[in-house]
C-alpha cells in the first residue's frame, strides 16, 4: 500500500494511508486526503482560500478516476462549495455523465447535501486587490463586473510568480488498485469560467490499474495540450519504466509552440506502486509514504528543463 502526493498534500497523506490500512480502497483514500487539503486555510491553491478570478469568485476545478473500472468524475468552476473532489466522486458513482461544471456543478452539490460556503477568505480577497491595483485603475476595478472587455484586464493580471499550484494524490491499496485525484482553485486571476488541467481527465489526472496513474500540476493548458497524464500511463503501457516514461511526456511538452508556456509538474506511480516526480522547475519535491513507514518522507521531483516562453505582458 503506498500513497503519493503533491507536497501541499502533506496535511492528508496519513489519512489516506490510514483508510488504506484499514482496508479502505485507494478511491476513498484519495478523496478522505484531498478533503484535507481543500479545507486547509493555508493553502490558497486548493479549496477554502484559494486565489479566485479576477472578479473575485473562487472556482474549483477537482477530478478523480478510479483505475480498476476506468470511471471517472470531474466538476469544474465550481462556486460556493468547498469539496470539489466530493462533488466529482458522487458524479462518478451516481450519474451517467464525467462532467460537470458551473451553475450544474453547484447544483449537484447541493443535491449531494454539501454545504454551501464563502470560499473567498479576507486575506486573499487583499491580496487579489493589492496585486491587481498594480496593473488596473481604481475606477475600472471597482467595476470590473461590468467590464466589456475583462479580457484585457485578464491578460495584465497575469502573475505566473504566484499564481499556480494544486493537489495530486494517487494511491495503490491492499488489492492493488490504484486511484488518482486532482482538486485545484486553478490559474489566480484567470477569466471567469476558465478550466485548468485538473478536472480533464487525461490532461491533469488518470488512472489504469493495468499500468499506472499520473497528475500533474503547473500550467494547465500545456497538459490539456499534450494530454499529459494520459501520455504518462501510455508510455507505461508500452513498457517503459515510470521514470522513463514520465521523461518523455516532459519533452512532449517542448513541441508545444506559443507564447505562454510555463511550469509543468507531475507524479507518477506504476501498477507494482513505483513511483516518480517531475517538475520544470528545479529544487521542487514530492511526498510519498508506504504501509510501513510512520510518516510521509519528501523525495526531490527530477528536473526536465523545458523551453519557457512567458511573456508577462508588464515587462513587454
Ligand atoms: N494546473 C492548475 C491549473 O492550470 C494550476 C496549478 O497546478 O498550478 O489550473
Amino acid at each position: 500500500m503506498i500513497v503519493i502526493a503533491s507536497s501541499n498534500g502533506r496535511i492528508g497523506i496519513q489519512r489516506s494511508m490510514d483508510i488504506l490500512k484499514a482496508g479502505g480502497s485507494a478511491i476513498d483514500a484519495v478523496e478522505a486526503g484531498i478533503r484535507l487539503v481543500e479545507a486547509n486555510p493555508e493553502d490558497h491553491t486548493v479549496g477554502y482560500s484559494g486565489f479566485p478570478n479576477i472578479l473575485g469568485q473562487v472556482e474549483l476545478d477537482a477530478s478523480i478516476m478510479d483505475g480498476r473500472t476506468l470511471t471517472s468524475g470531474a466538476v469544474g468552476a465550481l462556486q460556493g462549495y468547498l469539496y470539489a473532489i466530493t462533488a466529482a466522486r458522487k458524479v462518478m458513482d451516481s450519474l451517467p455523465h464525467v462532467f460537470l461544471v458551473g451553475e450544474g456543478a453547484a447544483r449537484f452539490a447541493a443535491e449531494i447535501g454539501l454545504e454551501p460556503m464563502d470560499l473567498l477568505t479576507d486575506d486573499v480577497r487583499e491580496i487579489r486587490q493589492r496585486r491587481l491595483l498594480k496593473s488596473i485603475p481604481q475606477e475600472i476595478f471597482d467595476k470590473l463586473d461590468q467590464e466589456p472587455e475583462l479580457r484585457r484586464w485578464v491578460h495584465l493580471a497575469t502573475d505566473p510568480e504566484r499564481a499556480w499550484s494544486t493537489v495530486n494524490f494517487i494511491a495503490r491499496d491492499a488489492n492493488g488498485d490504484i486511484a488518482s485525484g486532482v482538486s485545484t482553485s486553478g490559474w489566480a486571476w484567470k477569466y471567469p469560467g476558465r478550466l485548468g488541467d485538473s478536472p480533464i481527465i487525461g490532461a491533469g489526472n488518470y488512472a489504469d490499474n493495468r499500468y499506472g496513474a499520473a497528475a500533474c500540476t503547473g500550467m494547465g493548458e500545456m497538459a490539456i495540450r499534450a494530454s499529459t497524464a494520459h501520455s504518462i500511463v501510455f508510455y507505461m503501457k508500452m513498457g517503459l519504466s515510470v521514470s522513463e516514461a514520465g521523461k518523455r511526456a516532459m519533452e512532449d511538452l517542448n513541441d508545444l509552440g506559443g507564447r505562454y508556456l510555463d511550469v509543468m509538474n507531475f507524479v507518477a506511480m506504476d501498477r507494482e506502486g513505483n513511483h516518480s516526480g517531475f517538475t520544470s522547475m528545479p529544487g521542487k519535491s514530492y511526498i510519498y509514504q508506504r504501509d510501513d513507514m510512520a510518516e510521509a518522507v519528501e523525495l526531490e521531483r527530477t528536473f526536465v528543463k523545458l523551453n519557457q516562453r512567458w511573456q508577462n505582458p508588464e515587462s513587454e
